[in-house]
């Protein structure tokens, strides 16, 4: 099909592309195209003339060469699950996507290493099954385990729930292999945990989302499989009492605290009535609640009657107002559908203006009161939510459309919702990007609230990695003359 809408440098390097993938590394039928054109919340479109699919390092390096050769730009995907619109193309059909769903081998498992080496476009949850396999563990989890890829979760340096325990996904990893923006690839898939011959090179393409080059495979870590694993449900008064349950839990199960999630109340009413299976866990409401869970190598039942215990002398100290510790395997995973739900129950319940901050776990109670104050005091009908991984002080603070507003309405209300809820994050001494990075969706929040030194080397190892601003352009920041 000829490439009619490009300049016809460009169209020579597409049909050498085409060429060089064949027809299974092509898609360009505009509705197979869609689906890599749009963002999981439908909010963000773009246009592609093709979208490459190589299966292949060599086939990466050769796509990324030929766009450099013509100047045409890439915007490297994986499962396009991200929530800030960096995997998603601009809408002048200037950039090709380079999907990496293909490149999706487990190329080696070393259990006495504790390491696997994967390639970017394996879907997180095979991962985390081959791990299982080994009898090892890979511990990033996220409600989109079963879509995204792990070259996306390390471009992004994703969090998800196990982050208080493991870190994010930036210390999951001991090397990478790379496609560079003139098409060299970098040889760096070591499995040590020991290395400082020279700059730690892989920091560089970790959480940069696509804009310094294209991740092709990984090696990963792997932790022992836990043998034994409890998990409670928790009712308390206020974000200060979770976070005393926090403590409590740190100094009855240190490294065994997995786990740790506070929702509001109308999270576990929107989750009841928008997700399949889900009702309110205890009888009475409350205004907040935790998830938490516990995971460690005791004998079986082991972490339950701990947490019976922790449980007793919270009632006792009236810190914790019910509670219910699941009982089976099954239960648990309710418990966490529910959780992993909200974000998908947001998305039919009107607009929502999301936000993913993290200030220090202390100031979590701080920031609530004061950002649902001030918002409350400006939209009084405006229905609050707040959840996420408090247990690492990151909250998706979402607040969503007054009942009796329209649509458009609200949405022309985001800059000033923005700026009331990161002004407070930044206060605090927090970030207004956590763990989804920024994408587009932020783009104009980090030029205002980063620091301009970091803005400047930003813009500096951009510029030594990718002068030609080819890779993900006009993601994260603009590009400016350094
Ligand atoms: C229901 C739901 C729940 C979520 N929960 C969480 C959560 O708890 N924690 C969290 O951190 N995120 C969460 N996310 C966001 C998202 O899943 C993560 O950001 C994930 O890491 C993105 O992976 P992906 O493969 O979908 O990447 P994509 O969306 O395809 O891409 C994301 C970014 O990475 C770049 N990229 C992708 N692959 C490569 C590659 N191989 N080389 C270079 N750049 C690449 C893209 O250009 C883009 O900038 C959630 C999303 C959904 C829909």
């Amino acid at each position: 099909m000829p490439d009619t809408s490009l300049p016809t440098g460009h169209a020579a390097a597409l049909a050498a592309i085409r060429e060089a993938l064949g027809p299974a590394g092509i898609v360009d039928a505009p509705e197979e195209m869609a689906p890599y054109c749009r963002s999981w919340r439908d909010d963000i479109h773009g246009r592609v003339p093709l979208v490459a699919r190589p299966a292949s390092t060599d086939e990466v390096a050769r796509v990324v060469a030929l766009c450099a050769e013509a100047g045409i730009a890439i915007v490297p995907q994986g499962g396009n699950t991200g929530l800030t619109g960096a995997g998603q193309p601009h809408d002048d059909a200037s950039e090709i996507i380079l999907s990496l769903g293909r490149m999706n081998r487990i190329r080696d498992v070393d259990p006495l290493n504790d390491t696997m080496t994967v390639e970017a476009g394996c879907v997180l949850q095979t991962i985390q099954e081959a791990a299982l396999k080994a009898d090892r563990l890979f511990p990033l989890s996220l409600a989109a385990e079963g879509s995204c890829q792990i070259g996306g979760n390390l471009s992004t340096n994703a969090g998800g729930i196990h982050v208080v325990r493991y870190g994010s996904a930036k210390g999951l990893v001991l090397g990478l292999e790379v496609v560079l923006a003139d098409g060299r690839v970098w040889h760096g898939l070591k499995g040590l945990r020991k290395d400082n011959a020279g700059y730690d090179l892989k920091q560089l393409f970790l959480g940069t989302e696509g804009t310094l080059g294209v991740i092709t495979a990984a090696v990963l870590k792997l932790y022992p499989r836990p043998t034994d694993r409890a998990t409670a449900f928790l009712a308390v008064e206020d974000p200060a009492a979770a976070l005393t349950m926090l403590a409590r839990a740190k100094a009855a199960f240190g490294e065994a605290v997995t786990a740790f999630e506070l929702i509001q109340r109308r999270g576990v009413e929107l989750a009841a009535a928008k997700l399949d299976g889900v009702s309110d866990p205890l009888k009475d409401p409350h205004p907040w609640y935790v998830l938490m869970e516990l995971t460690g190598q005791s004998a079986p039942g082991t972490l339950n009657q701990g947490l019976e215990a922790y449980l007793a002398d919270a009632f006792e100290a009236g810190v914790v107002a019910d509670a219910t510790i699941a009982m089976s395997d099954a239960h648990a995973d309710r418990l966490w559908h529910m959780r992993e739900g909200l974000a998908e129950a947001q998305n039919t319940d009107g607009v929502s203006i999301k936000h993913d901050v993290s200030v220090p776990v202390s100031s979590i109670p701080e920031f609530l009161a004061r950002a649902n104050g001030t918002l409350l005091e400006a939209y009084p009908t405006i229905r609050l939510l707040a959840f996420g991984h408090v247990g690492d002080g990151n909250l998706h603070y979402n607040p969503a459309q007054p009942l009796d507003w329209e649509a458009d309405a609200y949405r022309a209300e985001r800059p000033r919702i923005n700026r009331i809820v990161h002004d407070i994050v930044v206060d605090l001494g927090g970030s207004i990007s956590a763990e989804h990075g920024i994408g587009i969706l932020r783009k104009a929040e980090l030029a205002h609230y980063a620091d301009p030194v970091a803005l400047d080397l930003m813009a500096k190892v951009k510029h030594a990695l990718d002068p030609h601003d080819l890779l993900n352009p006009g993601k994260v920041f603009d590009l400016s003359a350094p």
